[in-house]
């Protein structure tokens, strides 16, 4: 598996395309400098690899980023070593360029290819440090022949390049392990920072009493599954839930009884339901759910089908056997409801009529006009 965060690698992509231009005018400020020494022949042989080694890296880039996407690590790996592999020949070529003023050019030309090389080596510490493994082979591959090559003149001023040559070996390598660590630490912090906003958008959308979703995010969500139903012409319905009489269960068995009965209400309503549906805790004893592609009959029959499981279910804790009920009110997105405020109004007022009729049962009004006849499958 690549060891690499994907955002470096990311950052490296980023990179690419204006490493590879400047590299590329680096080539051509060679090819022009030592036009004069060294045969036409070989120069444009050497700029014409420059190319298609700029054109490789920019598809590498391209590789990185589809492997990214797909998050194939294998690949990246892979992908990974061709890049090392590309940038060994690159250092190859630069070495190949010192050579060639070696061979054909006066001196102090070997100087220029000695400079061109440092300033290649710097700018790519900026450009590649992402990749610290891929930067320190290149960096070898190329001070270790420059310095072969100042060793070979021999002379007083070369011998003092190899000394600064050594000198600026742990000083580059530091440089581009400080831009490695700086990248990565503040990728991390960044990554941290939005996994902390996340959660924390998280916590904020969930009721910690029954773990359900809470009042913010139902209207929250609600908002858009309504304009995403306008739209698409589909139903939606809503339903109001409140246990019967809950007062008398805090004063009869404790407020702890009652928080059972909360807690495993909205659990076993929530087993009912879809992934699709939105289920929240709106207030003390009172739940919503909105109900996704659901004609008003349908979530009438939805209703009725809870509100005989709470009938029929026994709460017991600690021993003790709890009996409740709900009652439920029942809107549907209408031109009269056509929006979540009103859905919710008159669903609510269904809510009261239940109350008022008794309790213990479902009410809902069918004469609004609808938006939408039938429901799609
Ligand atoms: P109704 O049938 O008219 O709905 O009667 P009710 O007693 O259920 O209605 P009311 O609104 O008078 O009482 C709601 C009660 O719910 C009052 C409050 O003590 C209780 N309650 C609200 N939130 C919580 C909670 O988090 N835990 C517990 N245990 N009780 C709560
Ligand atoms: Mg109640
Ligand atoms: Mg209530």
């Amino acid at each position: 598996m690549s060891s690499v965060h994907p955002k470096l690698i990311e950052s490296l992509v980023n990179q690419t395309p204006r490493a590879m231009v400047a590299m590329l005018i680096v080539s051509c400020a060679y090819f022009w400098i030592f036009m004069p020494f060294v045969p036409l022949a070989y120069l444009t042989i050497w700029l014409a690899f420059q190319v298609l080694l700029a054109a490789y890296r920019l598809h590498n880039a391209k590789s990185f980023t589809y492997y990214l996407a797909q998050q194939d690590q294998n690949n990246l790996t892979r992908n990974e070593k061709y890049f090392i592999a590309s940038n060994v020949f690159q250092a190859f070529m630069w070495n190949a360029s010192s050579v060639l003023s070696i061979i054909y050019a006066p001196q102090p030309f070997e100087l220029v290819s000695f400079v061109m090389s440092i300033g290649i080596i710097t700018a790519a510490a900026l450009s590649m440090s992402s990749l610290y493994r891929a930067y320190l082979t290149f960096f070898f591959c190329m001070i270790i022949p420059q310095i072969v090559i100042m060793i070979y003149y021999g002379q007083h001023q070369h011998t003092g390049l190899v000394v600064l040559a050594i000198i600026y070996i742990p000083a580059t390598i530091l440089l581009s392990k400080a831009i490695h660590d700086s990248r990565l630490s503040s990728i991390q912090a960044h990554d941290e920072l939005k996994r902390s906003v996340e959660e924390l958008h998280h916590l904020s959308t969930i009721d910690n009493l029954t773990n359900v979703h809470n009042r913010r995010y139902f209207f929250e969500v609600s908002q858009k599954l309504i304009a995403l139903a306008t739209r698409e012409k589909t139903s939606v319905s809503l339903l109001m839930l409140d246990i019967d009489f809950f007062k008398s269960i805090n004063d009869n068995y404790g407020h702890q009884a009652g928080d059972f009965i909360l807690k495993e209400l909205a659990n076993s309503i929530g087993k009912t339901l879809r992934e699709s549906d939105v289920f929240a805790r709106i207030g003390g004893e009172e739940f919503t759910i909105l109900l996704n592609r659901t004609s008003l009959d349908e979530a009438a029959n939805i209703a009725e089908n809870i509100r005989n499981a709470i009938e029929t279910k026994s709460f017991i804790k600690d021993g003790l056997s709890m009996d409740i009920t709900i009652s439920i009110g029942i809107s549907e997105l209408c031109q009269k409801h056509a929006s979540i405020e009103s859905l919710y109004q008159h669903a609510d007022q269904q809510l009261y009529i239940a109350k008022n009729n008794g309790r213990n049962r479902v009410a809902y009004k069918k004469s609004d006009m609808l938006l939408v006849q039938k429901a799609m499958a």
